[in-house]
């Protein structure tokens, strides 16, 4: 509520200002208005609290998981072979063995 001397925030329920301590006039609708965004603002508070506390714990068992993962699986062994720049070519016999070739028999008909 706005204090209408000082124009600044005052709570609602208290009959004198925080701020300037002149007297302000309780109106029902405004306490009644300030009772609900309180209760609200609790509300949102407490659900945030809520969801950020499992929002923690799902990232807390997400890392246990991976200690885990890493701690007791052994790592796969990666094969052991040479890059291809360091393999010598055996260029004496073709890499590919030659395909063995035979003659066909065409039939053309008679003109
Ligand atoms: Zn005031």
């Amino acid at each position: 509520m706005i204090c209408p001397h000082c124009d600044k925030d005052t709570s609602a329920s208290e009959p004198y200002c925080l701020n300037c301590g002149r007297p302000v006039e309780l109106d029902f609708d405004v306490v009644s208005e300030a009772f609900d965004k309180e209760a609200e603002e609790k509300l949102v508070r407490g659900t945030e609290l809520k969801t950020r506390k499992y929002l923690y714990l799902a990232l807390g068992l997400l890392l246990a998981v991976i200690g885990a993962r890493l701690a007791l699986v052994p790592p796969v062994p990666r094969p052991h072979v040479l890059p291809a720049r360091l393999v010598e070519p055996d260029l004496s016999r073709p890499a590919v063995p030659p395909l063995p070739l035979e003659r066909l028999a065409l039939e053309v008909p008679p003109p």
